[in-house]
C-alpha cells in the first residue's frame, strides 16, 4: 500500500489517510518524507526582496525573542565532528512588532513537551516565559512556525487557547500532514478535524505573508520546514533560518548535524547541504543577518548588536 502524490497533497482526505497510515508499517511512512528538492535558484535573495514588497503596509519596527527553555548537549551531537564541550541550545520564539500589530514566528512549548526533549534530565524551563508566549500568540495578528517539531509548534497545537490561536495561525500543508500522520511525538499530534481549524497554505518557493515578511520553503530538517525573511523598517534584513542548523557555526563552517542525529530525525541531508551552502553565501555577503533558532550565544551577540531584543512586546 503506497500513498500516491495526488493523495499526499490533497488536504481533504486527511481522515482517510490517517486511517490508512494507522495500519501502515514504518517503512511505508517513509514515503511521506520529502522527495529531493531542487537546489535554490541563483536569484533567490532578489526574489525574497521582491516578495517582501508585495504586501502593502509599514514594515516591522522590532524583532524580539524569548527563550522558554534550554537543552544542554555536547557539541558533537549538534555539529558533525564537534567536541565534548557543552552546547546550550535555547528553545526560542520570535516576535515581529509592527505599528499596530504583531506577528509570531514559532510558538514555544508547555512543560510536558519540554520534558520529552530532556531525556530524563532536569533542564531549564521557564513557565512564566511560555505563558507570555501564549499571550502573544493569542494577541498576534498572525502566527507562523518554522517547522512542525514540538519546541516550535506545541504552543499552537497544545493550548487552552488553541481554537482562538488556530484562527490566525498559518501552517503549511506539509506541516499539517506531518502533525496528523507522523508527528514528532504523540503530544503534538493533530486530528484531521483539528487541522481544519488552521489557515493551511501551500507554496512553491517563496510566499509573502505580511509587509516585509516572506516565507522560504526549506524542507530537509522536517518535510514542512521553512525559513522567514524579514525586511525591517530600519532597512536591515534578517533571515530566521529555523533549524537548518542548530548552531551558527554549522552555517559558517558548512557543517551539518552528525549522521546519527540526522538519521534519528529522518532529515534530508542533500537538501540541508544546499540550504547551508546558500546560507553561508548570504552570511559571507554580509547584507542579511542569518539567525538560527537555537544558538544562545549568537542570539546574545545579536542582542548586543541591537539586531534583536529579548522579551516580547507587552511583557
Ligand atoms: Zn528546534
Amino acid at each position: 500500500m503506497r500513498l500516491t502524490n495526488r493523495c499526499r497533497y490533497a488536504l481533504a482526505p486527511l481522515a482517510v489517510m490517517a486511517m490508512l497510515v494507522s495500519v501502515a508499517t514504518a517503512v511505508e511512512l517513509d514515503t511521506l518524507l520529502p522527495t529531493a528538492t531542487p537546489a535554490y535558484p541563483e536569484d533567490l535573495l532578489a526574489r525574497l526582496r521582491s516578495a517582501a514588497a508585495v504586501v502593502p503596509g509599514a514594515l516591522p519596527a522590532e524583532l524580539r525573542y524569548v527563550t522558554v527553555a534550554e537543552s544542554r548537549r555536547p557539541r558533537r551531537a549538534v555539529l558533525d565532528g564537534g567536541s565534548d564541550e557543552t552546547y546550550v541550545q535555547a528553545r526560542t520564539a520570535f516576535q515581529l512588532v509592527f505599528d499596530n500589530a504583531t506577528v509570531m514566528i514559532d510558538a514555544g512549548m508547555d512543560e510536558q513537551v519540554h520534558n520529552g526533549f530532556s531525556m530524563g534530565t532536569q533542564e531549564p524551563y521557564w513557565p512564566e516565559r511560555n505563558a507570555a508566549v501564549q499571550e502573544a500568540l493569542v494577541s498576534a495578528s498572525l502566527v507562523v512556525v518554522t517547522h512542525e517539531h514540538g519546541d516550535h509548534v506545541a504552543g499552537v497545537v497544545r493550548s487552552p487557547n488553541r481554537a482562538a490561536i488556530a484562527a490566525h495561525t498559518v501552517l503549511t500543508k506539509a506541516q499539517v500532514e506531518t502533525l496528523v500522520l507522523a508527528p514528532q511525538s504523540v503530544e503534538i499530534r493533530l486530528s484531521p478535524e483539528q487541522a481544519a481549524d488552521y489557515l493551511v497554505i501551500d507554496y512553491t518557493l517563496v510566499h509573502p505573508i505580511a509587509p516585509g515578511v516572506v516565507l522560504l520553503k526549506a524542507p530537509g530538517h522536517t518535510p514542512g520546514h521553512q525559513m522567514v525573511f524579514v525586511r525591517m523598517d530600519s532597512g536591515h534584513e534578517v533571515l530566521l533560518s529555523g533549524d537548518v542548523t542548530w548552531a551558527m557555526d554549522g552555517i559558517t563552517q558548512r557543517t551539518q548535524r552528525p549522521t546519527a542525529t540526522s538519521d534519528r530525525i529522518r532529515e534530508d541531508r542533500d537538501a540541508l547541504g544546499f540550504q547551508i551552502g546558500w546560507l553561508k553565501s548570504i552570511v559571507d555577503d554580509g547584507e542579511v543577518v542569518v539567525i538560527p533558532s537555537h544558538d544562545s550565544v549568537y542570539l546574545a551577540e545579536l542582542e548586543r548588536r541591537g539586531v534583536i531584543r529579548q522579551g516580547l512586546a507587552g511583557d
